[in-house]
């Protein structure tokens, strides 16, 4: 028999394999993942090769990963007929610290330790390979490289800082290609090896390999059988005589076979074209636990600079709080492996957090962490297109012919988008158009802003608004006199964010939001000799006036902006609006 060389691992290895080992970390189910992606790794290597070299796929073995447990002996093995390892890549790619991202584990570990906090960062790094010892206490790694004649056996354990590689001798063992890993679960972890829990736990974390997954399953067919049944001997019979009849009963063979766990065609690799709106929905139903269809949906790819594809929805749900962050809302996958569903925030901003879907990147690593994903150039120009086609997702909604459709919208999420007026200014251009107002000339109905400039006077310069606590204290406020007479519309502000938002848009399409209830509200009829004439002729009324007021009031002025009452307090041009002032008395409370 072939020797078994022992070789030490490199020290850096050996503190993570330390780590590892003696992690409290909770979340041990990262690690089928790691593998099932390294698995994938090595088919993908192996597809790309044999584009220029078929004979590397000319035995027959399909691409293909399966996995099969032994729950007796808390045994799992995973198997992939991708591009394998030769001896030397054995040693170097498990007895070192090969990849990069962990060696920026190891780094971030250091860092953190340091800074004295505890990250969780197994869990953000995954740790590739070596988080088979999260639930393992031996692994071992049968691997046939096409080029190598040879199949090798790398053998590590948990607790030991060497490992050893062996040639495979066992003709039972030999491979195709490709390699096996077989974890010998920790005694705590033996649950892992359950065939149904393996297949859960694939379904969660690798559904979207494009790689098929095989999980080793029970099945069970039911088959009519004909069994013999004794009829009992009916008295006066002959003794020694017993009847018997015919009879078919049904019984249940079981059988054990593999079984496709994965869809090997996400949906959003498809062509758009080729994707009916059922199967969105479905899509979007299935994964996100929802009972409704969704308002929109948006399936799209980018080329070029950053590659991803994504598909976004639009919930006909309400979110109940932009604080909710219980929901799950966008499912990040690099190269159709699942990596997190917590990392929304790094993709969208806070106030477009309701917006659901799936995003799978070509450019970002694997062990992608929220820290990396918050420095990466790529995860920003990916930010911009994600909030762009949003927009144009929600845009889609307030044009079409359904009104109801972005009524329900705009009552479920419209307060979302004014936060986005205060949060977004890059974004002002794409969010006015969505807003929603009550108006004079509305009659209780809501309007677009550009419904309000298209209803503007020839003459009419600004967008005019007042903000109330209630309709119909808009529609008596005296402010509105002079307006009305001039058919001039005016935006009712009944909401309490309203008006921080216009305030934060500032114009739309060039024209100033206006607050009729402030001074010095020009309606551009202004006759300065006439007002001078009138001031004067009053100007002892006004002192009498303020006199009586005392400290209640600023100033007291003679003004045309009334017709019919004879008087109205304003706020001053650069103070609180009477409803900020509300607003924040409220708060002050
Ligand atoms: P990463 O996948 O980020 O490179 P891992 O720790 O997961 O880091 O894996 C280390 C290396 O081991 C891989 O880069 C690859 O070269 C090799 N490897 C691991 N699993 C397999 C496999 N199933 N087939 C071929 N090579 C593998
Ligand atoms: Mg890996």
């Amino acid at each position: 028999t072939p020797p078994v060389e022992k070789h030490e691992y490199q020290a850096e290895v050996n503190r993570l394999m330390d780590l590892i080992v003696h992690s409290l970390y909770s979340n041990k189910e990262v690690f089928l993942r790691e593998l099932v992606s390294n698995a994938s790794d090595a088919l993908d290597k192996l597809r790309y090769l044999s584009v220029t070299d078929p004979d590397l796929i000319k035995d027959g073995a399909g691409l293909d990963i399966r996995i099969q447990t032994d729950k007796e002996n808390g045994i799992i093995t995973i198997t992939d007929t991708g591009i394998g390892m030769t001896r030397q890549e054995l040693v170097d790619s498990l007895g070192t610290i090969a990849s990069s991202g962990t060696a920026k584990f190891l780094k971030a570990l250091k860092e953190s330790q340091e800074a004295g906090v505890d990250s969780n960062l197994i869990g953000q790094f995954g740790v590739g390979f070596y988080s088979a010892f999260l639930v393992s206490d031996k692994v071992a790694v049968s691997t046939k490289s096409p080029k190598s004649d040879k199949q090798y056996v790398w053998e590590g354990e948990a607790e030991s800082s060497s490992y050893t590689i062996r040639e495979e001798t066992d003709p039972e063992k030999l491979l195709p290609r490709g390699t096996r890993l077989t974890l010998y679960l920790k005694r705590e972890d033996k649950g892992f090896a359950h065939p149904e829990k393996i297949q859960k736990l694939v379904k969660n974390y690798s559904q979207f390999v494009s790689f098929p997954i095989y999980t080793w399953q029970e099945k069970g067919y039911t088959k009519e059988v004909e069994v013999d049944e004794p009829v009992e001997a009916k008295e006066g019979d002959d003794e020694t005589k017993t009847e018997v009849k015919k009879k078919t009963k049904t019984v249940v063979e079981k059988y054990w076979d593999w079984e496709l766990t994965n869809e090997t065609q996400p949906i959003w690799l498809r062509n758009p074209r080729e994707v009916s709106t059922e199967e969105y929905n479905e899509f979007y139903k299935k994964t996100f636990n929802e009972y409704m269809d969704p308002l929109a949906s948006s399936h799209f790819t980018t080329e070029g600079e950053v590659e991803f594809r994504s598909i976004l929805y639009v919930p006909a749900t309400k979110k109940e709080d932009i604080t909710d962050r219980k929901t799950k809302n966008i499912r990040l996958y690099v190269k159709r492996v699942f990596i997190s569903d917590d990392f929304d925030g790094e993709l969208f901003p806070r106030y477009l957090s309701f917006v659901r879907g799936v995003v799978d990147s070509n450019d970002l690593p694997l062990n992608v962490s929220r820290e990396i994903l918050q420095e990466s150039r790529i995860v920003r120009i990916m930010r911009k297109r994600l909030v762009r086609k949003a927009f144009d997702m929600i845009l889609g909604i307030s044009c079409s012919e359904n009104r109801d459709d972005y009524e329900r919208f705009w009552e479920n999420y419209g307060k979302f988008l004014k936060l986005g007026c205060m949060e977004d200014k890059e974004n002002h251009k794409r969010i006015a158009p969505l807003l929603r107002f009550f108006s004079s000339q509305s009659n209780e109905e809501l309007i677009s802003l550009d419904e309000y400039v298209e209803n503007m006077k020839p003459e009419q310069k600004d967008i005019y608004y007042i903000a109330a606590d209630s309709l119909s204290s808009a529609k008596h406020a005296p402010f509105l006199e002079k307006l009305n007479e001039k058919e001039y519309e005016v935006l009712f502000l009944v909401d309490p964010m309203d008006e921080v938002s216009v305030t934060n848009l500032n114009s739309y399409k060039d024209k100033r939001f206006v607050d009729i209830s402030k001074e010095d509200l020009d309606l551009g009829d202004k006759n300065e000799e006439k007002e001078k004439e009138i001031k004067q002729e009053y100007s002892q009324t006004c002192d009498w006036i303020k006199k009586r007021l005392g400290e209640k009031v600023a100033r007291v002025d003679i003004s045309n902006r009334l017709s019919s009452s004879p008087c109205v307090l304003v706020a001053a041009k650069f103070g609180w609006s009477a409803n900020m002032e509300r607003l924040m008395r409220a708060q002050s409370m």
